[in-house]
């Protein structure tokens, strides 16, 4: 079983600040992290190796420092990791993220075929959710999103079994393999790193790929061929207080349509 872990390295949102005079992110102002629900995502890569045997790969996208992440996930128990680092690829939104991702798999796959490829639910920076289904319809496979519990890989039947998580409870969904799946916080716990992988980790380098190296076509990636663009950052202004009204459903009508007219909405 050949599993593919895409990570991304991201600025450790609980440090970032923006700065107030131009409402952008200061970058400088926090570390560099791997993407927390891409641990999880390498975790339970690790685990299904552990369980049924194989190998587990990750991919980054990013510029050359990202290579640190890639170490972290060889830290976590991963055998193998890329990098895909090219000016070319600056600017790229999360259609032409999911491109170049893309086309990174299907290099790999062409010297060692893919079975199962996990991803983030999200990542704490862009937090759009986009990039692994956008990857799943590149490459033409089911996309398993939200997952909360990998119940079983049948590697006979070439069948993955998953827990989705709904607002309301789960939903289970068995999947022809090879697929994609996006991984919740919840879907493991993490375990320390061994003392071997951190040796390991420490002289490990992973393989850098650029543009070439992936026969991409250089019009659908960095800023031409992203169609999306960030017009306007900004921190949201602080809102009042809520206030909760209380009493029988009439009373509460009552009341709100006073408080409404006080305000002439
Ligand atoms: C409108 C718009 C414009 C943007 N413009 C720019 C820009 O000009 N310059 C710029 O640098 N960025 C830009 N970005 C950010 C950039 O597009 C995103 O960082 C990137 O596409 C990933 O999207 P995301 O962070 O929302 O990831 P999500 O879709 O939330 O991530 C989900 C999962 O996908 C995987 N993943 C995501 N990104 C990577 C990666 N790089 N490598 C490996 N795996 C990954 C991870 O498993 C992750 O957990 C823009 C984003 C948007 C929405």
């Amino acid at each position: 079983m050949h599993i593919l872990v895409c990570v991304k390295q991201v600025p450790d949102t609980t440090e970032v600040r923006i700065d107030p005079e131009t409402n952008t992110l200061d970058r400088s102002s926090a570390p560099a992290i791997i993407n927390p629900y891409d641990s999880h995502a390498v975790e339970e890569a690790v685990r299904i190796k552990e369980k049924v045997g194989g190998k587990v790969t990750v991919l980054s996208m990013g510029p050359p420092a990202a290579v640190e992440v890639i170490k972290r996930c060889i830290m976590l128990g991963a055998d193998e990791g890329y990098l895909l680092s090219d000016r070319a690829f600056a600017g790229s939104d999360t259609l032409a993220t999911s491109y170049i991702l893309a086309k990174g798999i299907e290099v790999i796959s062409h010297k060692e075929p893919i079975d199962l490829i996990f991803c983030g639910k999200q990542a704490i920076d862009g937090d759009t959710a986009q990039v692994g289904p956008g990857i799943a319809r590149r490459l033409g496979m089911p996309q398993l999103t939200y997952v909360k519990n990998v119940v079983d890989v049948d590697t006979a039947k070439r069948e993955v079994q998953v827990h989705r998580k709904l607002d309301d409870g789960h939903e289970v969904v068995v999947s022809k393999l090879p697929c994609l799946i996006t991984v919740e916080k919840e879907i493991n716990d993490l375990r320390y790193e061994s003392l071997p992988n951190m040796l390991r980790a420490a002289r490990y380098q992973p393989t850098i790929l650029g543009m070439t190296d992936l026969g991409a076509d250089p019009v659908k990636m960095g800023l031409k061929g992203s169609p999306t663009s960030v017009s306007r950052i900004f921190a949201p202004s602080q809102r009042g207080e809520g206030e909760i009204l209380k009493g029988s459903e009439q009373e509460i009508i009552k009341q709100l349509v006073q408080k409404l007219s006080q305000r002439a909405i």
